[in-house]
């Protein structure tokens, strides 16, 4: 971090020399040299704090050195970055409302410092000045690029805010350029929903759902909540029917929906149907938690025996360390069944190794960012990004 740092000084202070040797260059065609050659003293002097090593004084010698015009003005923007890079935005505060209250600053320039300032009050968690500073850009501004850059911001506060509505309608605009929007969008939709459930206001609930699946005809998340509405409302068929799209929406998420599927099975009072869908979806996927729930119904209805040679079957094709631990607990069942007084003590070793390995083990990842998880977040607590935290499936998956 401190030699990027001091990189970053040292670029800057090229771009600095380079604009003082250009103005110095400049002046000497006008016969005005004192002041330059002071500037140039002062480069000078900050170029060798920056060789000793000493990044703040240098930094305060060049943002000294500088007069405040077209030719300086991007090299004020890019101190300003490196103080907020390390974490003194209130000094990067300073530099760019010093360069806002500048009359003579172009428009663009003027909104681009805005943009950066905006950036530094995210930084000090002064939210609701970034917030007015962004909305302003955003209704001020012609500038398409810096209108976007305001809109991302503005969106990434207002989630922090947990302001759901106010997001969607700032990100309403960049559904057609940017169809990536429509993902988290949805989950803002998902958020205000489960708001409304809360609330018992179970039909707006539902309207916000229809319309995240609209805005996202994959989002998961919209689809559990919508068959939750159907099975508090006792259509446990129609929350099958609901839970039956999830496969298709995203095929790693069966584990998150089976659950719901087995309950809704149950209060239908149809185990058998319950048994046909798991069938239909281990061919899909053959994943642990479908192999252990099929185990399971097996196992109840015919017996242990049964189970173990079921599961066995279908670990062979699809081996897992979950389904080795649940077929060791069968293998137990059936060794107590048999009569005798004491466990078998190579199952018991085999069941100690399994736990071990089992024991801390995360049930969820991040796909982009790798963040593991026991629990399912619908936001990524590290990348911040929507819906790419999914179960892991696999050898040490469910
Ligand atoms: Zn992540």
């Amino acid at each position: 971090m401190r030699d990027a740092v001091l990189l970053g000084v040292l670029l800057a202070a090229i771009a600095i020399g380079f604009g003082l040797g250009v103005r110095y260059t400049a002046r000497r065609l006008r016969t005005h040299t004192s002041r330059s050659t002071d500037l140039s003293k002062e480069y000078f002097v900050g170029l060798n704090y920056l060789l000793n090593e000493q990044p703040d004084e240098a930094i305060n010698t060049f943002v000294n050195a500088l007069d405040i015009n077209s030719d300086t003005v991007e090299t004020h923007i890019a101190l300003g970055k490196l103080f907020r890079a390390r974490g003194e935005a209130d000094k990067a505060v300073s530099i760019h409302q010093n360069l806002l209250a500048r009359p003579a600053l172009s428009t663009s320039t003027n909104e681009h410092v805005q943009l950066e300032l905006a950036r530094d009050f995210v930084a000090l968690g002064v939210h609701d000045r970034a917030q007015r500073l962004l909305q302003t850009l955003l209704d001020q501004s012609a500038n398409d690029t810096y209108r976007e850059e305001a809109k991302r911001l503005l969106i990434d506060l207002l989630e922090r805010e947990k302001g759901w509505l106010d997001a969607l309608d700032v990100a309403q605009s960049l559904f057609k350029q940017q169809p990536g929007m429509r993902r988290p969008a949805a989950h803002w939709l998902c958020e205000l929903a489960q708001e409304e459930i809360h609330q018992a206001s179970r039909a707006l609930a539902r309207k916000h759902l229809k319309k995240a699946l609209q805005l996202d005809e994959r989002c998961v998340r919209a689809t559990l909540l919508l068959a939750d509405l159907e099975m508090d409302n006792g259509h446990y068929t129609r929350a099958i029917e609901r839970l039956d799209h999830i496969p298709n929406q995203d095929i790693a998420h069966i584990p998150t929906m089976l659950p719901a599927l087995q309950r809704a099975y149950e209060r239908n009072d149809d185990i058998q149907g319950f048994e046909t869908h798991l069938y239909r979806l281990l061919g899909q996927a053959p994943y642990t938690s479908i192999i252990i729930t099929l185990g399971e119904l097996i196992h109840h209805r015919d017996g242990v025996d049964c189970a173990i040679e079921r599961t066995g079957e279908w670990l062979r094709e699809a081996p897992s360390l979950g389904g080795l631990d649940y077929l060791i607990d069968l293998y137990h069942e059936s060794h107590r069944l048999s009569g005798r007084a004491l466990p078998d003590t190579r199952l018991l070793l085999l069941k100690h190794h399994t736990n071990a390995l089992l024991e801390g083990r995360p049930r969820h990842r991040c796909r982009r960012c790798g963040f593991s998880s026991d629990s399912l977040a619908w936001q990524c607590p590290s990348c911040r990004r929507w819906g790419t935290i999914k179960p892991i499936t696999g050898v040490d998956g469910e």
